[in-house]
């Protein structure tokens, strides 16, 4: 057994997103304000003195893996911190004005309306990754101890099954796995309370999740991909704070999808495609996908002239309200997008993601008063969440994407419905009939293609180099790095399956569905067949293979600290 340094903390929460990087700081104001009132003679009972505070980050930095579109509701963050403005919170724009499109391939049709849930107006256009790292110098500045670098390796738990830490990762292996000069064993943090924050399809959050069947009873949670551009434009022709978003081409009537056009300071243009990782086309790459909603006449004209700075994507819990899992078990808590508090029909989810962060350190403040860190004392978090506002807001959109399974006409139907009836959805998008979004895909057979030759589907898309990227040269833009002389961390389980079923069943999907170019089918040398080469140097931690993969025989760990992209600004 490897000897490893045990670290013993009050509070460890894993990712150093909204959520956590929230609840961190609201930890620190409550035992605070607790302890002062108690030294006054104010309040009744024990002070509870220094409370030890901990957020790993496998990024590089705080905000490092932090992507969105993203257009904030602010309600939560003036919850949190009233005066964030003046306290210089980065905020590209209030939103001034919203244009909803529908796009058919050579048109676009403004809506004289915007529907209700796409009115942005009063909130904010932002940069997160840029809010997260301000969030992180708050809490910095309130005594939280913040570490990059550090991945969440694996739950530690009891004999009872009780979370008691997180181990974070070996530093220093090579790609053998054998240690290398460097090697630095991962640390044992040891927690009364754990907080997994860890964004949508979080490692730790599969694991804990399987182990304690947090999901049973659920629905399956049901994932989109977004894949984004940040583009400096040559004029003014894209007002800062109009938002823009687009229902219809590029997706078939059968793939939820749309597209979002953000305008930002210093003509700066955000723009992105969102695709339901239910889609049917085992050729659907969402990638090509936001390539061909740039080669739209109406958004190339806009990109005309202008040149990409940034590339991204990320995935987004849609599932809604009948996906989240239980939220609480003993010693461990989650929040945020990996416990899917994500509005899917309004595209947001840093409110919720912040509010959930906040609700969950005013249960661990009750747990450490209490002394009590059970599943029945932090069952307190799950109440506060009922009772807030956050549960309301998701309930009327319980049925929102459901009503997409059915495609894009019955689902704007249901969503019509839903509007009226405060969420109930007619029978026909009945839940019970949901399904993970991997066992929707169809086979090549279904759609008659013949082989994995793109053309099939994507007849007539190129990459120019001026409005339309290959994926490599995305990559690029996303400042990936990773040590080459690591174990790979995209798992598969059994690489037969590539070469044999899923050749012939699916035509190797990964190397569509990932957005990063990170699998790639190669020849095998002598015996003529093809093999799976993993490229995970290129991967932005997206998690879309470990979701969509039909066999499920994907499984995204953490790579060693420090590596993956580097979104700023984005
Ligand atoms: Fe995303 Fe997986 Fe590709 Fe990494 S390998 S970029 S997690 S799809």
């Amino acid at each position: 057994m490897m000897e490893r340094e045990a670290l013993e903390m009050d509070v460890v929460f894993v990712g150093a997103g909204p959520a956590n990087l929230s609840g961190a700081l609201h930890l620190t104001r409550l035992v605070k304000a607790h302890n002062e009132a108690v030294a006054s003679g104010a309040k009744a009972g024990k002070a509870l003195g220094e409370i030890e505070i901990g957020v790993i980050e496998k990024g590089s930095s705080v905000g490092a893996h932090i992507l969105s579109g993203a257009v904030m509701d602010p309600r939560a963050l003036k919850e949190l911190l009233p005066d964030f403005v003046e306290q210089g919170a980065p905020l590209e724009s209030l939103v001034k004005e919203d244009y909803f499109l529908y796009l058919t391939e050579k048109r676009a049709i403004r809506s004289p309306i915007t529907p209700p849930p796409l009115k942005n107006h009063g909130y904010y256009i932002v940069s997160l990754n840029r809010l997260t790292a301000w969030l992180g110098e708050k809490c910095e500045e309130a005594g939280v101890n913040i570490f990059p670098e550090f991945p969440g390796a694996e739950m530690l738990y009891d004999a009872e099954d009780r979370v008691v830490g997180v181990r974070t990762g070996d530093k220093g292996i090579d790609k053998e796995g054998k240690r290398k000069p460097n090697f630095e064993p991962g640390v044992d943090l040891l927690a009364k309370v754990t907080v997994l924050g860890e964004g949508p399809r979080g490692s730790l959050t599969k694991q804990l999740t399987q182990r304690l069947k947090l999901d049973e009873g659920k629905e399956p949670q049901v994932y989109s991909v977004g894949v984004k551009e940040l583009w400096e434009l040559p004029d003014d022709r894209y007002p800062t704070g109009r938002v823009t978003h687009t229902l219809g081409f590029p997706s078939d009537t059968q793939t939820y999808g749309g597209g979002w056009i953000y305008g930002m300071q210093n003509r700066i243009l955000n723009i992105g495609y969102v695709t339901g990782l239910d889609y049917r086309d085992p050729l659907l790459d969402p990638h090509a996908e936001f390539q061909r909603f740039k080669s739209h006449p109406y958004v190339s004209k806009l990109l005309e002239g202008g040149k990409m700075l940034r590339y991204g994507a990320k995935t987004i819990a849609a599932g809604g309200y009948f996906a989240m899992p239980k939220i609480y078990a003993d010693g461990v808590l989650l929040v945020g997008d990996c416990a899917g508090f994500l509005n899917s029909q309004r595209l947001k989810g840093i409110h919720s993601a912040i509010k959930s962060g906040m609700l969950a350190a005013e249960a661990i403040f009750e747990a450490l008063v209490a002394s009590d860190f059970s599943a029945k004392q932090l069952q307190r978090y799950e109440q506060l969440v009922q009772s807030s506002w956050i549960m309301p807001e998701l309930r009327k959109v319980r049925n929102f994407h459901a009503g997409f399974k059915h495609g894009r006409w019955l689902g704007i139907v249901n969503t019509g419905f839903q509007f009226i009836t405060g969420g109930r959805a007619w029978g026909l998008f009945d839940r019970s009939k949901a399904e993970p979004g991997h066992e929707v895909m169809k086979r090549l057979s279904d759609y008659n293609y013949k082989g994995d030759n793109l053309e099939q589907r994507y007849n007539g898309l190129r990459f120019d180099g001026k409005i339309t990227f290959n994926k490599l040269t995305d990559v690029y833009h996303a400042s990936v790095g990773h040590d080459e002389d690591q174990p790979v961390h995209l798992h598969v389980l059994d690489t037969n399956i590539c070469a044999t079923r899923c050749v012939e069943e699916y035509g190797n999907p990964c190397q569509r569905f990932c957005p990063a170019a990170v699998y790639e089918m190669v020849d095998d040398g002598a015996n003529g067949k093809r093999k799976l080469q993993i490229n995970f140097s290129n991967c932005v931690h997206c998690k879309t293979c470990d979701i969509m993969d039909p066999y499920q025989i994907i499984n995204w760990v953490t790579p060693e600290g420090g590596g993956g992209p580097d979104y700023k600004g984005m």
